[in-house]
């Protein structure tokens, strides 16, 4: 199989003007080339073709970016300003992000390889909805009073205050969506900022820098730092920073948590990595199943840390669920992210094909069968084929470690006991998101009820929205992002009390 290599994207005039800017870290307001000297190559992964150059950053930079956000943060222009100021700020930023939506959706094809529609629907669309979402909450987030039980009469009551200064640490798959679900919440706190995108998609983290400062967040309130483990690893032992936000794998999470215990005790929340299951009963609806299994594990070519990577399937309807999510695997046409045909682009590097294709062989090497895929694709892209592997037993490596591509491991069940089939999909190190595929809402909630996972699907693998929480049981992380509950994570509770 081969996919010949595409011509060259036509993109519009501003993305064209963004990539020949000479680019760079955004520390208090501006760009700047940095202090290392060295820089990275940023690539299209659909062409493997250069498409910029940036700074790669140092501990230096680190902390050049902490002091303007130190200062930001000390002197005090956003987390003092009214909270209605601080919502129409906000608020403008996701406008202004809405209106170049279209620059922001070909950086992010360029540089990631996902057809552009789900880019620019899921990906730009979903941001711009989540500040907005977030531009909401700095009226309404509020203390209490509290009744004291104490001898005497008291007035006591809590504050809610910004953590500080937070530095934010986000991975490739999505590199704008990842970088507003933390960005939004940390602005309608109060806090200051210092992201650091992945050192393969740097793009889009600099335009939102960009396009902050024009919405009126002050100067120093949102910085950006370019680089990979060195600068990520100086963030998370810095001594200046309040909170580290990671959204990345759980191996680098378990190194953050270390090292911001053996630096100054910083807060610390993980999004980390998954095996999530797929459960189909019986009784499934298939018609509405199979394109919804088949979406789980597939889209984003699997580089989604939801990804329904794990398939457990009753034996009634084994044969017709396998058959049916391999045809749809077949079906899928596979291509570059800007030909408006493509269903599923390419990994994100040749070294990450590599990892994916390694593990395919070792889970064949194990026993596992292929039923379709188990190669990678010919080219000068990183093109993977949809895979589906069989025959798999719970202890089989691929069935438990994560592959982060598109590959299904497919389990068969064969009793009708929710608790022993829970068991099943219990036993794994991580617990991110988990499906239940049924027509009987009862054995579809009392099996919401049973799965340790942060989000549950019902006849649908991942279902997100800006207001619902997500985040991990067990391995798969740390803490809540979206909806209300990722305010624990940007904001101190202080208690005032006073006897009378
Ligand atoms: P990764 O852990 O290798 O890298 C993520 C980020 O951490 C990058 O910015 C990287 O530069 C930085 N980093 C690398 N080494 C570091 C170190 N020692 N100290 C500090 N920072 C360091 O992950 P990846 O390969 O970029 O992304 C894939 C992983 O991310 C998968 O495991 C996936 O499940 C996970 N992920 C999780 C979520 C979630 O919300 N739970 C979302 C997307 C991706």
């Amino acid at each position: 199989m081969n996919i010949a290599t595409p011509p060259s994207p036509s993109l519009g005039d501003d993305t064209r003007a963004f990539l020949k800017r000479s680019l760079g870290h955004f520390v208090g307001g501006k760009m700047t080339p940095g202090t290392s000297g060295a820089s990275t190559t940023v690539r299209d992964p659909g062409r493997g073709t250069t498409v910029a150059e940036v700074p790669q950053g140092s501990a230096a930079d680190v902390d050049a970016a902490v002091a303007a956000a130190r200062t930001a943060f000390e002197a005090g222009p956003w987390r003092n300003m009214k909270p209605n100021e601080r919502t129409k700020v906000i608020w403008k930023f996701a406008d202004l992000l809405e209106q170049h939506s279209e620059t922001f959706t070909e950086l992010e094809t360029l540089n990631i390889g996902l057809p552009i529609g789900a880019i620019r629907m899921a990906h730009v669309a979903g941001s711009v909805d989540m500040l907005r979402y977030m531009a909401g909450w700095p009226t309404k987030l509020t203390g209490k009073t509290v009744p004291v039980s104490s001898p005497g009469e008291w007035h006591a009551y809590t504050l809610r205050d910004p953590v500080g200064v937070v530095a934010q640490i986000v991975p490739w798959n999505g590199p704008l969506m990842m970088a507003i679900w933390k960005v939004a919440p940390a602005l309608a706190a109060g806090c200051t900022i210092v992201l650091k995108p992945a050192e393969q998609t740097p793009l889009t983290a600099l335009f939102l820098a960009e396009l902050a400062l024009e919405a009126g967040i002050p100067e120093g309130v949102f910085n950006v730092v370019l680089g990979g483990a060195e600068v990520g690893a100086a963030m998370s032992s810095h001594p200046d920073i309040d909170k580290i936000a990671f959204t990345g794998s759980t191996g680098v999470g378990r190194a953050i948590a270390k090292a911001a215990a053996d630096s100054n005790l910083k807060r610390v929340t993980l999004e980390l990595g998954g095996k999530s299951p797929m459960i189909v009963l019986p009784d499934a609806d298939l018609d509405i199943a199979l394109p919804a299994l088949s979406a789980g594990i597939f889209s984003g070519a699997g580089q989604i840390c939801t990804a329904g990577s794990r398939m457990y399937v009753h034996e009634k309807v084994f044969d017709k669920v396998v058959d049916g999510v391999a045809s749809a695997a077949d079906a899928l046409k596979v291509g570059y992210g800007f030909d408006a045909e493509t269903q599923m682009g390419p990994l994100i590097t040749s070294d990450h094909r590599e990892r994916v294709a390694r593990m395919t062989e070792t889970a064949i090497r194990e026993g596992a069968s292929v039923v379709t895929g188990g190669e990678g694709i010919e080219g000068d892209g990183y093109f993977y084929r949809p895979t589906v592997l069989a025959d798999l037993v719970q202890d089989s490596t691929i069935a438990r470690d994560e592959v982060f591509g598109p590959v299904l491991s497919v389990l068969r069940f064969n009793d009708d006991d929710l608790d022993s089939i829970a068991k099943q999909a219990n036993d794994s190190a991580y617990g991110l998101a988990a499906s239940i595929f049924t027509r009987d809402v009862s054995h579809a909630h009392k099996m919401a009820a049973r799965l340790r996972a942060g989000t549950i699907g019902i006849n649908r693998h991942f279902v997100g929205d800006s207001a619902l929480p997500f985040g991990g049981f067990r391995q798969s992380g740390w803490g809540r992002e979206k909806g209300e509950d990722v305010f624990n994570a940007y904001l101190e509770t202080k208690t005032v009390a006073a006897p009378l």
